[in-house]
């Protein structure tokens, strides 16, 4: 041990030479830039410096000759006492290796850019990218069960997840920390730069203002500038939650969602569908979440879209609109397949109208394959996670099983259309598995001793009569066994929650979050001793990596182990974003 660490000591030493403190450079190291992509440069020194002590160069040149603008230097930045230099809006027209050193008195950083050039033709013209917030291996494994059986230890049908051509490993981490949320996970995907957690769009720096810090590029912006393509979002959480939100919103905080609805509103794309209509009331308006009195259906509405609130409207919009939809179901996120469908529980009896993903997802294609330029589609399958959290998991998988319907609409598009790429994947993991059956009809005087493990799960015995791809009850006498290896303290009832989502944990007077004994009489209930901090209500996200899937022009770059943020020059390259504007 003690040699180890003698070593480490060396080896830094040798990597620092001199003992200066480091500013911080954004873009960080190995940052991977598009082409012309529009980009803020921030470096933040860790004391207070003189400006004309201040030198940034790019490959040994002046960082202005370079970037084409100069920096503006802030002497001390707002709250920090330190200094800080920046650059707003620069693109770097020719691929290559940028090596970026920042200097003022003893501090100085190195980072390195990686800027990439596309081909100059596109192999695809639309891309629909479907991703299920917090997908996991157990979620599809659970939905594949459910949805198709299995005899003999093999599948009774397949997913259609099941049948996209490649995969690959994904990455999550973010900048800061090894664990992750859905904002900077999805920001990676969509701007191709990793973040930082909560943040979107953007590289978080250390100033207090959420909206300040150094912006990249999103997908949809990349699209503005280079095609003429349309840009559509299916999702059903809030329009303005952390996944949806990261194709268009530039903040270092998620929780900004008045601000990231006028986001979404400066990008207009095509077809918006989903919930979060509270944030684009006025807040004069009952239910309204905004602090301003602008209107924004009232915007939409102006700028020629057609609008949605329910299944049936939907359903005439998608014949008759301009190729500008504006659908919103529900003041809030919507609710669960299970719930929507079948139970009538979650909010559904204030809401009784909410479209599924599939519905969605179908009048989402129809309308933006009228543009002859083509369309990116991204369709978030929000309650995988949002029932994961709250180790609810019927509700999680049967959203698995809507969610594949919708890659199974992808994919008939793309039969028909064969230059579209589809992507199927998640954008983090929970920390969940399945362990076997749990069979009421086994002799035994517990619940948890009729749990199923090893031979003795056996198979679950739930039916689809009705073939309509779902469970006809969930349920049934021998049903999966699924189970989360971290979470607060709460009451495992071996159960299907059919009274609506389970809550776990609730609050106590002194903050902490404990069992919910509203569970506690549930027949057979054992009490789970939770393992992650009190302050936490329910499970939280695994650092394991997602599994990716893809299928149509482009699809074979994806392999092996990736980081989230290489997605995006896959998407990048065959759409070719980074080619040569010629007016
Ligand atoms: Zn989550």
């Amino acid at each position: 041990m003690r040699k180890l660490l003698a070593t480490l000591i060396t080896s830094t030493v040798l990597f620092s030479p001199v003992a200066v403190s480091a500013a911080t450079v954004f873009p960080l190291d190995r940052a991977t830039i598009l082409v012309s992509s529009p980009f803020d440069v921030k470096v933040e020194f860790d004391g207070v410096v003189a400006e004309g002590d201040v030198s940034v160069t790019v490959n040994g040149q002046p960082a202005a000759e370079v970037l084409g603008k100069s920096f503006t230097f802030i002497e001390k930045e707002d709250g920090v006492d330190a200094s800080a230099v920046r650059i707003n809006e620069v693109t770097l027209p020719s691929p290559g290796t940028y090596t970026v050193v920042a200097k003022a008195g003893s501090e100085e950083k190195t980072v390195t850019w990686e800027v990439y050039g596309t081909p100059e033709a596109p192999v695809a013209k639309n891309v629909i990218f479907l991703v299920a917030d917090g997908l996991s291996v157990a979620h599809r494994t659970a939905a594949r069960i459910m949805s198709k059986g299995m005899s003999e230890g093999k599948a009774n049908g397949r997913l259609n997840m099941d049948d996209l051509d490649y995969a690959a490993f994904i990455g999550t981490s973010s900048t800061e920390s090894v664990a992750t949320d859905s904002a900077n996970t999805m920001s990676a995907y969509m701007t191709g730069h990793k973040t930082a957690v909560n943040a979107l769009g953007v590289y978080a720096d250390r100033t207090a203002d959420p909206m300040d810090d150094p912006k990249v590029e999103t997908l949809a912006e990349a699209l503005r500038r280079q095609t003429g393509k349309s840009v559509g979002v299916v999702t059903t959480s809030e329009l303005q939650d952390a996944t949806p939100a990261a194709v268009f919103a530039h903040t270092r905080r998620r929780a900004e969602k008045a601000e990231i609805n006028n986001h979404i509103f400066d990008l207009k794309p095509e077809v918006m569908l989903g919930g979060g209509s509270a944030y684009f009331l006025p807040q004069s308006q009952p239910g309204s979440k905004r602090k301003d009195d602008v209107d924004h259906i009232t915007l939409y509405k102006e700028a020629g879209y057609t609008l949605a609130t329910s299944k049936s409207e939907l359903e005439t919009a998608a014949g008759t609109n301009t190729g500008k939809l504006l659908g919103l179901f529900h003041t809030g996120n919507m609710d669960t397949t299970l719930d929507r469908e079948f139970l009538k529980k979650g909010t559904v009896d204030k809401f009784p109208e909410q479209p599924g993903l599939v519905q969605m997802t179908q009048t989402a294609l129809d309308v933006l394959s009228r543009n002859d330029d083509g369309f990116v589609l991204i369709v978030e399958a929000a309650n995988v996670d949002k029932m994961s959290h709250p180790l609810d998991w019927d509700r999680a998988v049967v959203d698995t099983i809507e969610f594949d319907k919708a890659i199974g609409l992808a994919r008939e598009f793309a039969a028909k259309n064969p230059d579209t790429l589809i992507v199927a994947t998640g954008d983090h993991t929970h920390g969940v598995s399945i362990v076997g059956t749990v069979n009421d009809e086994k002799d035994a005087d517990s619940m948890r001793e009729k749990v199923g493990t090893y031979a003795e799960a056996g198979f679950p015995n739930y039916e689809d009569k009705n073939g309509d791809g779902y469970p006809d009850r969930i349920d049934v006498s021998r049903r999966l066994f699924l189970a989360a290896n971290n979470g607060p303290d709460h009451y495992e009832t071996f159960r299907p929650k059919l009274d609506g989502p389970f809550v776990p944990a609730i609050r106590n007077e002194d903050g902490k979050y404990v069992a919910n004994e509203a569970y506690k009489d549930v027949p057979g209930a054992v009490f789970v001793q939770g393992n992650i901090p009190t302050s936490g209500d329910t499970g939280v996200h695994a650092v394991d990596d997602v599994v990716l899937q893809a299928s149509g022009p482009g699809a074979e770059k994806f392999k092996g182990y990736m980081e989230q943020s290489d997605v995006y020059r896959v998407i990048a390259e065959a759409l070719a974003l980074g080619a040569k504007q010629t007016q």
